[in-house]
């Protein structure tokens, strides 16, 4: 038997990810060694599959420091991103979160692997279901997702103990904040579209909420009718 017949065999039986060694790359160099230490957050980076998020002709750079895109004008954020907003809402299991801007899937997965529930919003039907088709390919049961204005927030799952919003608008909107549970973490890119952008994190503490800008940021922008 040739050489690569039995390397093939090899995978196909013991199921060997072949990109397991990037990802871990990846985990290491550009989240751990800038100073992500959640270790949920970690994990979670490690196990989900990013190449299974990006387009085919992307898989080679699915584990790369950047991010990239997924069609639509619409992009994967960065990995080190994702674990860091993740990281920023502490999230635990039990927790029930939303998150705006499906995109590819991707930060729901992370999250997915953490949480009790994630439901996720994306305004581009057909972003929507490809994530959709992903997440069911991997076998997420605890991701719902919806296509639509993610502006209103989701108040029928309302309230959600933290809230990730992917793309940037110059405010955050104030049903998101309402739909928030006492004690949560809203984390969102604030700013102008093709400028540097603030990313916020907001927190709900006794009826009262405090902002904190925590870096700079350029996500693509918040759209539909809030966002023109
Ligand atoms: N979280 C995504 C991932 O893991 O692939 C990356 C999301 S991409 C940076 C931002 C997404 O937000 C885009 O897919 C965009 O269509 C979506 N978006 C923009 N405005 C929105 C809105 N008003 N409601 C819901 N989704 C929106």
């Amino acid at each position: 038997m040739k050489y690569w017949v039995l390397i093939f065999v090899f995978y196909a039986v013991f199921q060997v990810d072949p990109y397991a060694s990037e990802r871990k790359r990846m985990v290491k160099h550009q989240i751990e060694a800038r100073g992500i230490t959640h270790k949920a957050t970690l994990k979670a980076m490690y196990k989900v599959p990013r190449h299974h998020f990006v387009p085919k002709y992307m898989v080679t750079y699915a584990y790369e420091d950047r991010p990239l895109p997924i069609g639509n004008n619409q992009t994967i954020s960065q990995p080190y991103i994702v674990a860091y907003m993740t990281a920023t809402i502490s999230p635990k299991s039990g927790m029930k979160v939303l998150e705006v801007g499906t995109g590819s899937g991707y930060q729901a997965a992370v999250l997915a692997e953490i949480v009790d529930h994630v439901y996720t919003i994306e305004i581009i039907p057909k972003l929507a279901q490809k994530a959709t088709n992903t997440l069911d390919m991997l076998g997420y049961e605890n991701v719902t997702i919806r296509s639509g204005d993610g502006y209103l927030g989701w108040e029928e799952h309302a309230p959600f103990d933290a809230v990730i919003v992917t793309a940037a608008l110059n405010h955050i909107p104030q049903p998101l904040i309402e739909q928030l549970k006492e004690g949560g973490s809203l984390v969102m890119p604030v700013g102008k579209h093709g400028e540097i952008q603030a990313l916020k994190l907001l927190k709900k503490r006794r009826g009262k909420t405090t902002e904190n800008n925590l870096m700079a940021v350029r996500f693509v922008p918040f759209t539909g009718k809030q966002g023109k």
